[in-house]
């Protein structure tokens, strides 16, 4: 039947407007891998999904393309991301006591109308790599949602707020924040997270205070916790408790809280933290190269959702999070991770599904069901991913971002035949390195 289609794999045009693909392979993420399947679009959501036949059969007006050769996934959501950081890129590594000695001083020399272009080279690296929606805290952070906003991709961004250390120390940052969030200036696939930077730098008066913010306004809060020694230590001679409990303390654990790294985390922190009902930000790489891995395994063992982030180029020079999802698998594994907790979906479902939970978007992204926002990945299976009799165990060990041929947000194609719809590489390119020389110049190198 799909046979007399227009095949997309032959497509010269972007598709545009409502649309229909069938005889895909989708792994939807909630439910099984589903073979020869279509899904409808409509309006930017996904309207119908089951076997090709039925749903063609249904939706006769829509524009329809055969994409037999495709394996769909959700698209991915990267859930902690410094994507303004690409100048640090291959500097981070080999520092000692990074985040203090080595980010802070160089992000001092930061100005709003450097972030934007700045924001660029680790954006799209994460498209090309299949991700959607990145959850990004930074300085400027109005700059990397313009970014983001530009490249057609979705973000929950958050303006780092610290008052006892970071690079601005104050409440400057954070007053700005609550203007720019009452005038929200953004498309409606940009939302605000509130983003203190972590337990050692954010004083107690203000991380009630944020906590409160994001509770009162239903917004997601973003932060660091326990991502290192030194905090923890610092919190420990300040307030006498550890990071988390430092955080429970100051009413920042709920459901809505994304708490990334938790490398220092102790068994009573694992208990505080999974009666929280937190998500866990998990970066191995980024990890592996400032500190150490976080307890993966301690996490699943008292039943904490774990959602995957690239965090930044200074300490993981790619953004790609499908090379994480395959990380986190094999560490996983080399951590005796039983399989039942760390098979394929439970490994797609840490880079899709638990990040939109965590960044308060559960509802409406991180998996392919009737009624979400057509946030979809078209893998293109070929010589180094056959065969395909499982195919997410290939998504996870085979495919490669070499594989991703068609990203689409809210339906639209932002990335069609591995390039950008709404932004030229090259443009991107030229503004990077300038605001990286910009940079580099005010850095004295
Ligand atoms: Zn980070």
């Amino acid at each position: 039947m799909t046979a007399k289609l227009p095949r997309l794999d032959a497509a010269k045009k972007v598709p545009k407007g409502d649309l229909l693909l069938c005889g895909l392979t989708m792994i939807p993420g909630v439910g099984p891998v589903q073979r020869n399947a279509a899904v409808a679009i409509k309006s930017g959501r996904l309207s119908a999904i089951g076997p090709s036949a039925e749903v063609r059969a249904r939706h006769q007006d829509l524009s329809a393309f055969d994409a037999h050769g495709y394996t769909a996934i959700p698209g991915l959501v990267n859930a902690h991301t410094h994507a303004a950081m690409g100048f640090f890129r291959g500097l981070g590594h080999g520092q000692d006591e990074m985040i203090e000695s080595f980010f802070f001083p160089a992000e001092k020399s930061l100005t709003p109308e450097l972030l934007e272009p700045l924001a660029y080279s680790y954006l799209y690296g994460g498209l090309l790599s299949g991700s959607t929606t990145f959850g990004d805290h930074y300085y400027h952070v109005a700059g990397v949602a313009k970014a983001i906003d530009r490249l057609g991709l979705r973000g929950v961004v958050g303006e780092t707020v610290a008052d006892l250390g970071g690079a601005f120390p104050g409440r400057k940052g954070w007053e700005e924040w609550q203007r720019t969030i009452e005038r929200w200036p953004f498309s409606s696939r940009l939302s605000p997270s509130i983003a203190p930077h972590a337990a050692d730098t954010v004083s107690p008066s203000l991380l009630r205070e944020l906590a409160t913010f994001a509770h009162s306004h239903h917004l997601p809060l973003h932060l660091h916790l326990s991502q290192s020694s030194g905090e923890r230590l610092r919190v420990l001679k300040r307030e006498g408790c550890t990071p988390v409990a430092y955080a429970e303390r100051c009413g920042a654990l709920t459901s809505k809280t994304l708490a990334v790294h938790l490398v220092t985390v102790d068994s009573d922190d694992l208990y505080i933290l999974a009666r929280s009902g937190v998500t866990a930000g998990h970066c191995p790489a980024s990890q592996i190269v400032y500190e150490r891995l976080s307890p993966i395994d301690g996490f699943l063992k008292h039943g904490i959702p774990v959602a995957l982030g690239t965090d930044c180029a200074a300490s993981n020079d790619s953004a790609d999070l499908l090379a994480e999802m395959r990380l986190t698998a094999l560490l996983a594994a080399d951590r005796g991770v039983p399989l039942a907790q760390r098979g394929p979906a439970e490994i797609l479902r840490m880079g899709t599904l638990n990040g939109a939970v965590g960044l308060g978007l559960g509802d409406d992204l991180g998996s392919l069901e009737e009624g979400k926002a057509a946030d979809m990945v078209l893998l293109a299976n070929d010589l180094t991913t056959e065969p395909d009799e499982r195919p997410e165990v290939n998504v996870l060990f085979s495919h490669a971002s070499r594989n991703v041929r068609h990203v689409l947000v809210d339906g639209r194609f932002v990335l069609f035949h591995s390039q950008p719809t709404l932004m030229s590489v090259s443009d991107m390119r030229a503004a990077y390195l300038e605001a990286v020389s910009a940079i580099y110049r005010r850095l004295g190198r």
